[in-house]
C-alpha cells in the first residue's frame, strides 16, 4: 500500500495523543479503493473516539499531523474526527470535533487557536466517507468497521453526494474535472445502485452514458488519473451538467421513499405538487383534515398547527408568484378566506384571523394561511411564527367547520 509508513506514523500518533479515549483510524477513500493517485489523492482518514477532545489535546493533535503532513502525497492528509456515537445508529448531517484537510493549512499554521474553535459542527460530507467506509474502509488500528459503523441510510448516502454537485451548473466551469467525475458517481448510484469513486464513477460514465458525453468523461477521467489538465469547451460542459442533473433528480425522485420535502426544494421542486402527483405522500392524512374543495383550491386543518383551528388554502395548479395568479382565483379565494375566518371565529372561539400568503418560484406553492388568535393572545406580526403544536383532532368541531364552509 502507498504510504503504508506514514500511515503507521500517523496513527502511533493518534494514540499517543488521543490515548485510551481513541476506538478506532479507519482509512477510506481512493487508498482504500485502489485508485489511489499520488498527484491528485488525498489520504482519508475518520478517527473515532469515545468522548469530547479538550482544546489542549486537539491543539497538541494538530500540530503533530501538520509534520507529518509534510510527508504526505501533495493533496495531504484529509480527516474527521467523530464521537462513537454519531456512527451507530448513524446520525445525519454528522456532528464531527476535529477535522483536517489542506484547505484549512494554512489557517492552522497561522492561527492555531481560532482554527481549533472554527473546526468543529456538522458535516454532510461524512455521509458520503461513511457509506465508502461500510464497503471498502480498512482499520490501521481498533475494531472491524462493521462493529463501529451502522450502514447509511440510503437518504442520508444520497443527500450527501447531491451536495456536491447540486449547482453543477455553474461549479462545472470552474472545476469540470471533479464535476464530471462526482456527476458520474451520483447517477452511477441512482441508477444502479452503486457507491464510486470519483475515477470507477467515470468508468461507469464511458459505459453507460449516452456517446455524445464519452469524450468529455474520457476527457475527465484521463486528467484526473494524470497530470494533464482537462481540456473541454463550456458549451459541452454545461450540456453535460445540465442532462446529468436532470437524470438523476428524475430517477431519484421517481420513489416518494426516497425523498423529503426539504431535499425537493433543494432539487427545485415543488413539495406540494409532487405530493399530489405521488398520491398525498407528504400528506397521507389530508382526507381526515379536509373542509372544502372545488375545482380551483382545497382547504384543510393544519397538520402542526400555530393555534388551535389553523386552516391552509391551498391552489390546485402552481403559480411562480402572486401576480400571476388568475383573476378567478384570486377573487375565490379571499371570498372563500373571509367566510372561513368568520367560521374560525365562531367555531374555536378566536378574537381575530390572521391571513398570511406565500407564493415564490417553483418550489413555494400558492397557499393561503389563516392563524385564530386568541383572547389571551397579544396583536401583532408574531402570530404569524407561534410555535407549531400538535394537531388535536376534535370530530365534532371538523364536522361543524365542513357544514358551514359547505356552501361558502
Ligand atoms: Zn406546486
Amino acid at each position: 500500500m502507498f504510504y503504508e509508513d506514514l500511515l503507521h506514523r500517523f496513527t502511533e500518533m493518534s494514540r499517543a495523543v488521543l490515548g485510551e479515549n481513541l476506538i478506532g483510524v479507519y482509512l477510506h477513500g481512493s487508498l482504500a479503493m485502489g485508485c489511489f493517485n499520488p498527484q491528485k489523492s488525498d489520504l482519508d482518514l475518520i478517527l473515532v473516539v469515545e468522548e469530547e477532545i479538550s482544546a489542549e489535546i486537539k491543539r497538541r493533535f494538530a500540530e503533530k499531523l501538520l509534520q507529518l503532513n509534510e510527508e504526505a502525497p501533495e493533496k495531504g492528509f484529509e480527516l474527521s474526527i467523530v464521537r462513537r456515537a454519531v456512527c451507530k445508529p448513524f446520525v445525519y448531517p454528522t456532528p464531527y470535533l476535529f477535522h483536517y484537510s489542506n484547505g484549512w493549512r494554512k489557517a492552522a499554521m497561522e492561527n492555531m487557536e481560532k482554527y481549533i474553535a472554527d473546526i468543529q459542527g456538522t458535516d454532510k460530507d461524512l455521509g458520503a466517507h461513511f457509506t465508502i467506509l461500510n464497503r471498502y474502509g480498512i482499520p490501521l488500528y481498533g475494531p472491524p468497521v462493521e462493529e463501529i459503523f451502522a450502514p447509511v441510510p440510503k437518504q442520508d448516502y444520497f443527500d450527501s453526494i447531491w451536495f456536491d454537485v447540486q449547482n453543477a451548473a455553474q461549479d462545472i466551469l470552474e472545476s469540470p474535472v471533479y464535476i464530471v467525475l462526482n456527476l458520474c458517481r451520483v447517477l452511477g448510484y441512482v441508477r444502479d445502485d452503486l457507491v464510486l469513486s470519483k475515477s470507477t464513477g467515470g468508468e461507469w460514465g464511458i459505459e453507460h452514458l449516452p456517446e455524445r458525453f464519452r469524450g468529455l468523461v474520457e476527457a475527465a477521467l484521463g486528467s484526473y488519473t494524470s497530470d494533464a489538465e482537462m481540456v473541454a469547451e463550456q458549451e459541452d460542459l454545461r450540456a453535460f451538467a445540465a442532462y446529468m442533473i436532470e437524470e438523476i433528480k428524475r430517477i431519484w425522485t421517481a420513489d416518494p421513499k426516497n425523498v423529503t420535502g426539504a431535499m425537493l426544494t433543494d432539487m427545485g421542486i415543488c413539495p406540494t405538487c409532487y405530493s399530489r402527483a405521488h398520491g398525498n405522500c407528504f400528506f397521507p392524512n389530508a382526507a381526515e383534515t379536509q373542509l372544502f374543495e372545488n375545482e380551483l383550491f382545497e382547504c384543510s386543518l393544519v397538520d402542526k398547527p400555530r393555534a388551535p383551528g389553523h386552516t391552509v388554502i391551498v391552489s390546485r395548479d402552481h403559480y411562480k408568484d402572486m401576480m400571476a395568479i388568475p383573476e378567478d382565483l384570486c377573487v375565490e379565494v379571499y371570498r372563500f378566506a373571509r367566510k372561513a375566518m368568520q367560521v374560525l371565529k365562531e367555531v374555536y372561539g378566536a378574537e381575530s384571523v390572521y391571513l398570511c400568503t406565500m407564493c415564490d418560484g417553483p418550489m413555494n406553492h400558492f397557499h393561503v394561511q389563516l392563524i385564530p388568535r386568541y383572547a389571551h393572545e397579544k396583536r401583532g406580526s408574531r402570530n404569524f411564527v407561534k410555535p407549531r403544536i400538535d394537531f388535536a383532532e376534535d370530530i365534532d368541531k371538523l364536522k361543524i367547520l365542513r357544514e358551514k364552509l359547505k356552501n361558502a
